[in-house]
């Protein structure tokens, strides 16, 4: 597993960001709607459900590149079993402990964030639909306005993504982030290399958050431990990213 810095700093939560493993299935993938066999992604999220103890609650829902943001306010409704197929949307927001907010990735951006003042996490999926649809300001907004949450107490893990290095991208793209232009780099045939990490760090570093880090892990040139939808030909896999107030 990956860890954050800054998030590490703080015994009132936990997280995590999974990575490949040899020995699980589907090398440990955990996503429910890429098509295996239900069960062994089952067995595969119990592993790590180890990692977060007996009454940690795991939230996922299913992720449809919108700037929609879910609010999980009940212990007794959530679940690994049912949101999935029920509850679109690309962000999970709560105050709760022991509930796990998830986002599964490949490639897109995966975001942690924590306030602790409020006592408020939250998990973002942020590919360049849901950074331009604005999700990650969405989140931020909804965690100052619903419950008081200041930017600048907010430490933020943008996690393991498609790195610049990697992620070239059309002018139909490109099009859409001209207000970043030093996240856009040329190249011939009217192609752009996109770094949208940069493009995240800019819209958090606008809405006023100080502490935010950065993962230094390309998907696609390490997708010897992560896994990378473009690297590995549309690949099913997904790895976890999670987020914890501990009870
Ligand atoms: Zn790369």
């Amino acid at each position: 597993m990956l860890f954050f810095e800054n998030l590490s700093r703080f015994e009132t939560i936990k997280h995590s960001i999974t990575t490949k493993k040899s020995n699980r299935a589907y090398q440990n993938s955990l996503a429910l709607h890429t098509g295996e066999d239900i069960q062994k992604i089952y067995q595969n999220r119990q592993e790590l459900a180890k990692y977060f103890g007996s009454s940690a609650k795991f939230v996922s829902i299913l992720q449809v590149h919108s700037s929609s943001v879910y609010r999980v306010d009940s212990y007794n409704e959530h679940g690994w079993s049912n949101l999935d197929s029920t509850i679109k949307a690309d962000a999970l927001i709560t105050n709760l402990s022991n509930i796990v907010l998830t986002v599964l990735t490949a490639d897109c951006v995966p975001l942690l964030v924590y306030e602790p003042n409020k006592g408020v996490v939250a998990s973002i999926h942020a590919g360049w639909r849901g950074v331009v649809g604005g999700i990650v300001t969405n989140t931020i907004n909804t965690m100052i306005y619903e419950y008081g949450c200041n930017t600048k107490e907010m430490v933020v893990g943008i996690g393991p993504a498609i790195k610049e290095c990697c992620y070239e991208v059309g002018i139909d793209v490109a099009d859409r982030f001209y207000d970043y232009p030093n996240a856009l780099k040329s190249l011939d045939n009217n192609h752009y290399k996109l770094d949208l990490h940069s493009v995240v760090n800019t819209q958090l570093i606008n809405l006023g958050v100080k502490d935010i880090e950065i993962s230094p892990y390309c998907t696609s040139c390490n997708s010897d431990i992560l896994f990378s939808y473009r690297k590995e030909n549309s690949c099913s896999g997904r790895f976890m990213s999670c987020i914890m107030i501990k009870g």
